[in-house]
């Protein structure tokens, strides 16, 4: 891979609010960012005069900013988008979710992946944590792989034959095994790829299963990523079920700590919030999601204040209908609005959920900011596409991003320095599927989804 220099953008750094440099550049050596600004182009002219094949990416005009890091994602239900759209959660899982995601086969779990992989890229995401379903999730990582992105994910665990339906079910020894399998298969593959445990939800999970799993991911430092608290009626279920509130519940069998990512938690007591804080234990916030099944709003202010680590996360598309990092920002900086005044999450604080923070729940050390030695993770924006461009008087980049800007803004996204889209080169995209495929995999899908509820109703 040439070095690469991209010449002239607005960066925007994310290392601190300061952190922007107008007609910047980043020089970028083995997907690895070597030298920011004026040291970029002073590496770049001394490697040109010595007769080094350098590239040159002419950025003047936009804005650089590191990817956006999605910490809960469900790439397999991209084609169950547009399912019914008024449903609580635990009727939406059970009537259009749970019998969508056991239709699949892998032809149509990897072409969900790929649209929602091109989907996300296209947004300028460029991380994200994943759960698969419970079986053929090796599809998902070989979309994963064709995509280039940075992906951790793995089979969702659900062995409890008391709470899960029969068709999507898996012994606790079989999906437990899945997981090694894929960690051997997959694990650390190109520096990208990552497998984690995925216990579906407390709910869907016998004891045994949460145990084995915290021990497993302990032992080869892998992470945990579950659903936990997103609405009453579950966590209603935990508590008939174990006598615990869940996020305890979840502790006791070992799911605490800097491993674990818990995607909601919208609805705790005050010694499950002192929990999360103490065992450093990571929340993905998915504002979208939440407003969509009517599970609640997530106290973010409250557990930023408290030293609760936050990122954010889309969900899956048909609780959202977006993958889409613009529309969880715009919402994770507004609703917060609402119950802590007008500052309750000021833009860059939303920003830094989007990216920095995102990339520490993950254990992503060298992803998150744009700063010399991390990896180059960035996307390209186009402050004046579309109809918001910034005016003049507004200084910091922050509000912008937070509040006016959408998936139109983005020009190009890069993930170790390769370009991976770009809004010009579409054709160039062979991630994202046919219109024949996807209209044959929604069909297929749609056709096994009635099948399985008429069968067991
Ligand atoms: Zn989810």
């Amino acid at each position: 891979m040439r070095p690469l220099l991209v010449d002239g953008p607005r960066v925007i750094g994310m290392t601190a609010p300061e952190d922007v440099v107008e007609g910047g550049a980043l020089f970028i050596e083995d997907g690895v960012i070597t030298a920011r600004d004026a040291a970029a182009r002073t590496r770049f002219s001394s490697l040109a005069a010595a007769g080094t094949a350098v590239e040159r990416v002419a950025a003047a005009g936009l804005w650089a900013l590191p990817g956006f890091v999605q910490t809960h994602v469900h790439l397999c239900q991209t084609l169950l988008r547009n399912g019914p759209d008024d449903l609580e959660l635990l009727p939406w899982l059970e009537q259009h979710v749970w019998p969508g995601e056991a239709a699949h086969d892998t032809i149509t779990l990897e072409i969900s992946a790929r649209m929602g992989l091109a989907e996300l890229l296209a947004g300028g995401t460029t991380s994200i944590l994943d759960m698969g379903t419970v079986r053929h999730t090796d599809a998902v990582f070989r979309a994963a792989l064709a995509s280039g992105m940075r992906v951790t994910s793995g089979n969702a665990l659900m062995d409890d034959p008391a709470t899960n339906p029969p068709y999507l079910h898996a012994e606790t020894a079989e999906g437990l095994a899945e997981t090694e399998r894929l960690r051997l298969a997959w694990h650390g593959h190109e520096g990208r790829l990552r497998v984690a445990f995925c216990p579906r939800f407390a709910v869907s999970c016998t004891r045994r299963a949460l145990e084995e799993a915290g021990e497993a991911a302990r032992r080869h430092g892998l992470l945990v990523h579950t659903h936990a608290s997103e609405n009453r009626g579950e966590i209603a279920l935990v508590r008939e079920r174990t006598g615990l509130a869940n996020i305890h519940y979840l502790e006791s069998v070992g799911l605490a700590g800097k491993n674990v990512v818990l995607a909601h938690v919208v609805h705790t007591e005050e010694s499950e919030r002192e929990s999360l804080a103490a065992k450093g234990t990571h929340v993905a916030h998915c504002p979208s999601s939440n407003l969509k099944l009517a599970s609640g709003i997530c106290p973010v202010p409250d557990y930023l204040r408290r030293g609760i680590s936050v990122s954010l996360g889309a969900d899956g598309a048909p609780c959202n209908d977006r993958l889409d990092a613009f529309s969880e920002l715009r919402l994770a900086a507004l609703l917060p609005k609402m119950s802590f005044g007008p500052r309750g999450i000021p833009a860059w604080d939303a920003l830094s959920l989007a990216t920095v923070n995102g990339a520490k729940a993950l254990g992503l050390d060298g992803v998150g900011t744009l700063a010399t030695g991390m990896r180059a993770d960035f996307t390209l924006l186009d402050p004046e596409a579309g109809f918001t461009r910034p005016h003049a008087h507004r200084g910091d980049p922050y509000g912008p991003i937070v509040y006016s800007f959408s998936r139109e803004n983005v020009v190009a996204t890069y993930v170790d320095g390769v370009e991976r889209f770009h809004r010009d080169r579409l054709d160039a995209f062979p991630l994202r599927p046919s219109g024949a495929e996807i209209e044959d995999a929604a069909l297929t899908l749609r056709n096994r989804t009635r099948a399985l509820l008429r069968r067991n109703p």
